[in-house]
């Protein structure tokens, strides 16, 4: 099979991190009799340099033709001042391509107990969660505003929730609960927010579609409290758009590492997009020590998701395991007695384990 991938590498570690996708992709390639053509569409930063936009219309078009899209990241403090910011160009995409539901995965890989922030009594079952956020609507995309008022200059932006979106995101969660344990956790601030209480109902409304998964509705700010807590407790969580971006962070924390953390934005078809969930790391760009491990699992989950290749996509993940089980480490999971080793290093050591 011949599969059209477009490849965002973005600005940052963002090239680094999508070359070791896509070399491990064409290991992938060679063991299934896959040929995987990839096409860059300049986003970000780098596209504001060299084409004067964020989102230029061609790398839209490129997407677009693509049967997945692989992103690294886009944005770094060059663009803090630019009219026109490079992250435009994440919201841009994901609405341009109708992608509403983003599914990020927080697995603890027990090698990497240590790694985790959280006491070892705290992580006796594990982490092994996934959440569901809601990605074209809510305040990213919500009426905004600057004025002087009474006091001085304000600013504004709105957080609006439509039955639409709150509607096909709860079924996209309903339907992952039910592959997994059934038991939802529902995100919102319905004791203060208007939108979290519409949000509610209709997460229960949806229920009544999906009576085999159980629904508990737990507020933002306790949410962040237990899964500090208690991560176990957590199986599948459905939440909004700021309220997924900000726990998000948290349960990427709480597993290691945010350079370990994969994420799939899906729509109506199969052409989804694939990104880890951390930023373009501006701090390490260009050292050669950025975690790949993110954009590999992201690859993956687009092997799984996008291009139905199952059995390629565990071997990705498979080949991680053993990386992290064999003792390699990239700087930021790395403790004492491993083996501390680069981005490009780390991609060597997981094609040699696809290819085993
Ligand atoms: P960040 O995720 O880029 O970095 C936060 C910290 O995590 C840094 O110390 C960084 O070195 C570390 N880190 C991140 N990814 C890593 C990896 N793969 N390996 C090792 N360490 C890693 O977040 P930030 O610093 O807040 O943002 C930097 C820029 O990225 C900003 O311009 C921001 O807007 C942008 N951003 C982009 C995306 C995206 O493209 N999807 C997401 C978040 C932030």
């Amino acid at each position: 099979m011949i599969y059209d991938i477009a490849t965002i590498s973005g600005d940052g570690i963002g090239p680094e991190i999508i070359s070791s996708a896509k070399k491990v992709l064409a290991a992938i390639g060679k063991k299934y009799d896959a040929v995987f053509n990839f096409e860059e569409a300049p986003m970000g930063g780098i596209a504001i340099d060299t084409l004067g936009t964020p989102m230029p219309q061609s790398s839209v078009d490129v997407c677009k033709k693509a049967s997945a899209v692989l992103l690294g990241a886009v944005g770094g403090p060059k663009w803090d001042n630019a009219p026109v910011r490079p992250e435009k160009a994440l919201l841009g995409i994901r609405k341009e391509l109708g992608l509403y539901a983003n599914f990020r995965q927080a697995v603890l890989y027990p090698e990497l107990k240590f790694a985790s922030p959280l006491k070892e009594s705290l992580l006796a079952d594990g982490i092994d969660a996934v959440m569901v956020r809601e990605l074209t609507g809510g305040i990213y995309f919500g009426e905004r505003g600057y004025r002087i008022g009474k006091y001085g200059r304000e600013a504004f932006d709105t957080e609006c929730i439509s039955e639409l979106e709150a509607e096909r995101i709860a079924r996209s969660a309903f339907e992952l609960a039910q592959t997994r344990k059934k038991r939802l956790v529902s995100v919102d601030k319905a004791n203060v927010l208007e939108s979290s209480r519409l949000w509610r109902k209709i997460v229960h409304d949806i229920n009544e579609d999906y009576p085999d998964v159980t629904v508990e509705d737990m507020l933002v700010d306790n949410c962040a409290m237990q899964l500090a807590r208690n991560p176990s407790h957590f199986d599948v969580i459905v939440t909004s758009n700021m309220f997924g971006d900000i726990l998000s962070d948290l349960m990427a924390a709480l597993v290691g590492s945010i350079g370990l953390m994969p994420s799939a934005s899906v729509g109506n078809t199969s052409a989804g997009l694939y990104e880890p969930i951390h930023g373009s790391a501006p701090d390490i760009a260009g050292t050669g020590t950025a975690n790949p491990l993110a954009t590999i699992l992201s690859a993956a989950m687009m092997l799984r998701l996008s291009l139905n290749m199952e059995e390629a996509a565990r071997d990705v993940e498979n080949a991680v395991k053993k990386a992290l089980a064999d003792g390699y480490r990239t700087p930021d999971i790395y403790t004492d007695n491993f083996v501390k080793i680069g981005t490009e290093r780390m991609t060597e050591v997981i094609i040699s384990n696809i290819l085993i």
